[in-house]
């Protein structure tokens, strides 16, 4: 038995039940006019009314985004990276955007940082494969992976929320401060004030933890993002157990 499986173990179920009734669950109800908490909001908007209606149904909404130009980034991509998994998967990974991997071959991620996703996942049996939906804030590579814009985030976040219920999973991990920012809608708040804590989004329950690239780089945050799979797995057993 794993560690993780171990924490599982010692964990009622009353205390998991406790987790998901917690007033520190917040719900940010839109990818960016939320306001969670003393926070100020975010200040970047979506302009839903601009774009055509999303279709409802996945296919067409990823032949939508794969033909898309509304914003600057698709003059320079290979291809644009929609998704990765199931459409009924139980957790829903949100990253920032492509890199070159993934731009040469349309999945999200699939480097040393998607692997090491991989592994981290696993250690709290959530295995990629069949749990595990995965898309990003953009769906093409900024150049030279520099930071996403605000403009860019503003044409390309309807997909996502759009994507996010479509698949409703139990719950929401946000990796990254792009992310977390984007769908806690606390724009102003650090990544270690977002960690921590279960926000909500769309009434899906959501944690903020680092984007594993940065694991990679600095190895002494594997600990802490480890322990925010811990809280994720929590909410989700509660989640489960509620229904
Ligand atoms: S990043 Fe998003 S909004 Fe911009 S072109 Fe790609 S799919 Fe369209």
């Amino acid at each position: 038995m794993g560690a993780g499986e171990l924490f599982l173990e010692r964990m009622t179920r009353a205390e998991a039940l406790a987790i998901l009734s917690s007033p520190r669950i917040a719900d940010a109800g839109s990818l960016v006019s939320g306001n969670v908490g003393a926070e100020p909001a975010a200040t970047v908007k979506t302009p839903d009314d601009q774009l055509p209606v999303l279709p409802d149904d996945h296919g067409a909404l990823r032949d939508m985004a794969l033909a898309c130009t509304r914003c600057r980034l698709s003059q320079g991509r290979t291809q644009v990276v929609f998704s990765d998994g199931p459409r009924d998967a139980r957790l829903m990974v949100v990253g920032e955007a492509p890199g070159a991997n993934e731009d040469s071959t349309g999945v999200p991620f699939v480097g040393a940082a998607g692997k090491y996703l991989d592994v981290l996942l696993s250690t709290v049996g959530l295995g990629r494969e069949d749990t595990v939906y995965i898309a990003n804030v953009l769906k093409c590579r900024p150049p030279g992976n520099r930071d996403p814009k605000p403009d860019e985030i503003e044409a390309c976040s309807p997909y996502l929320k759009k994507q996010i219920e479509l698949v409703r999973p139990e719950a929401l991990l946000a990796v990254g401060s792009f992310a977390g920012k984007l769908l806690t809608g606390r724009e102003k708040s650090s990544l270690g004030k977002l960690r921590g804590e279960v926000h909500s989004y769309l009434g899906v329950p959501l944690v903020v933890t680092y984007h594993p690239a940065a694991l990679l780089r600095n190895p002494r945050w594997t600990r802490p993002f480890w322990e925010d799979l811990q809280l994720l797995r929590d909410v989700m057993d509660a989640s489960r157990a509620s229904k």
